[in-house]
């Protein structure tokens, strides 16, 4: 049978007229089977064992905090680490032993079932977890396993060699010793590139609009505040949630055309309700991202001198945290120009009392977890009441969200709560519902409280 590497060898061959002798060619072979640095097989030599014909598993192991154990030992003793590690799994195994990617081993195996599987990789884990030692000194490691089963057939990723790597992530994200590739989880990327595409011509297409959703002020007893919540239709998929399509336009730079947008829009839709008799606080959430983004800045400064807007933009710790004197810089400009601040989110994330130090914001919002748990656990309640009372000494205003029953808005109430805001007051409408339900319906809902 012709070798599969055959077309290595004539590329790598001396030239016509030279005898091409045994050796070299194995040689060649060995070479492009093995890895230099550790000798172990690579990840071609893999691919051939899981392609041999017979269904098996793909087991990846890696080497948790690799670039990490890396930089404190240094390339040489990390393979050499490496090498050890290959020998200790295939001694265990039987198996022979690959380096995939730098920091991950992988080999194949039979099993009776997926859970058989994962038992066995996560065994052999642990069995191989025992320190290494180099230079006389015992180096720790820990590994995680992913797996994959072959002769399945996974829209998005072919290679089972490539499932088992995803799994090693799903496996370390879900803090398991080992996994199975999970196609679920993964979701679909390829779809995803493509909603990518189509979300800059969405814009253009009308395909975007604005929900808002009432803010109720305590003190005023009335609705004084919308936020807006931006909303995709997509003419095949249907609705696309903001959950989807806010992270994705962050990561592909689109997220600036998309707020600008919001603003714009929520601007024009602040001055109809004005019109209606209806004079409302609007909130617009703001990315992180742009919070680095001068060009940004000096778009929503003039949009709310050129049309007197009352705009209040929602902000997550975030950014933030991640380049404070950037974004405070921002933040400062948006106060000069009259523009409110709100910490969206509080206390879904890590809140640090830096956080709370750095921002002169106007509003803290507390986010919808400690809200939908207040009515039965009294350990949300003391938080919230706590965190009120830090808000209001640091002078600013708090918004509870995620109301959902009216214990919880009478709780805010007993607590000093200055707005409330979720499906008990109202859920996120267009702008015809919200001015008709200005009218009538949300008056309804929010004199229960
Ligand atoms: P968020 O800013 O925390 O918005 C509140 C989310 O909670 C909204 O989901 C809203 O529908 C939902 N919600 C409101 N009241 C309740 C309640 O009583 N109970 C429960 N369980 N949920 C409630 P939505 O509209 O799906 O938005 C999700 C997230 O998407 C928003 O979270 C916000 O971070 C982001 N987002 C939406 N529109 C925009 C936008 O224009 N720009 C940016 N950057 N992000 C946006
Ligand atoms: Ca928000
Ligand atoms: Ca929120």
């Amino acid at each position: 049978m012709r070798s599969p590497f055959a077309f290595l060898s004539a590329l790598l061959s001396p030239a016509p007229g030279r005898s091409v002798s045994h050796d070299h060619d194995a040689r060649l072979t060995h070479m492009a089977l093995h890895d230099q640095e550790t000798g172990l097989g690579n990840r071609l030599s893999l691919e051939r064992l899981a392609a041999g014909g017979e269904p098996v598993y793909v087991v990846l192991f890696g080497v948790d905090r690799f670039e990490v154990l890396r930089n404190a030992i240094g390339y040489d003793s990390m393979a050499r680490l490496l090498t050890t590690l290959g020998q200790r799994l295939s001694g265990l195994t039987g198996r022979s032993v690959a380096r995939v990617g730098a920091g991950v081993l992988g080999l194949v195996f039979q099993a009776e079932d997926d859970d058989e599987a994962v038992h066995m990789a996560a065994r052999v884990c642990e069995a191989a977890q025992e320190p290494v030692i180099l230079n006389g000194a015992p180096v720790d490691i820990a590994l995680t396993a992913g797996i994959a089963r072959t002769g399945e057939t996974s829209r998005s990723v072919a290679s089972p060699v490539d499932r088992a790597s995803i799994a090693v992530d799903q496996a370390r994200a879900a803090h398991r010793q080992a996994a199975l590739f999970d196609a679920v989880r993964y979701g679909d990327p390829a779809g995803n590139l493509s909603l990518i595409s189509e979300l800059m011509a969405a814009l253009d297409n009308g395909e975007f609009s604005l929900n808002y959703q009432p803010k109720y002020d305590f003190r005023a007893e009335c609705v004084t505040a919308v936020e807006a919540l931006a909303r995709w239709t997509h003419p095949r998929r249907g609705c696309v949630s903001p959950d989807v399509f806010v992270v994705m336009a962050e990561e592909t730079g689109h997220i600036r055309p998309l707020t600008e947008w919001v603003i714009h829009q929520a601007i024009h839709d602040q001055a109809e309700l004005g019109r209606a008799g209806h004079d409302l606080m609007m909130s617009v959430n703001v990315s992180g991202r742009l919070l680095s983004d001068e060009s940004f800045a000096d778009f929503a400064l003039a949009a709310v001198k050129a049309s007197g807007a009352r705009l209040c933009f929602e902000i997550t710790e975030t950014a933030v945290v991640g380049n404070p004197e950037v974004a405070l810089h921002l933040l400062d400009r948006f106060a000069e120009a009259g523009i409110s601040v709100s910490l969206d989110d509080y206390g879904s994330g890590l809140s640090s009392l830096t956080y709370l130090k750095q921002i002169r914001a106007d509003e803290l919002k507390i986010d919808k977890s400690f809200i939908l748990g207040l009515d039965d656990s009294a350990r949300d309640a003391l938080l919230v009441k706590s965190t009120i009372d830090l808000a209001h000494g640091l002078g600013m205003k708090v918004t509870a969200e995620g109301v959902e029953t009216p214990t919880a808005l009478a709780l805010l109430r007993g607590m000093g709560c200055d707005m409330a805001q979720g499906y008990l007051i109202g859920r996120p409408v267009s702008l015809p519902v919200l001015v008709e339900r200005l009218g009538g319906p949300v008056h309804q809902a929010t004199s229960a409280a």
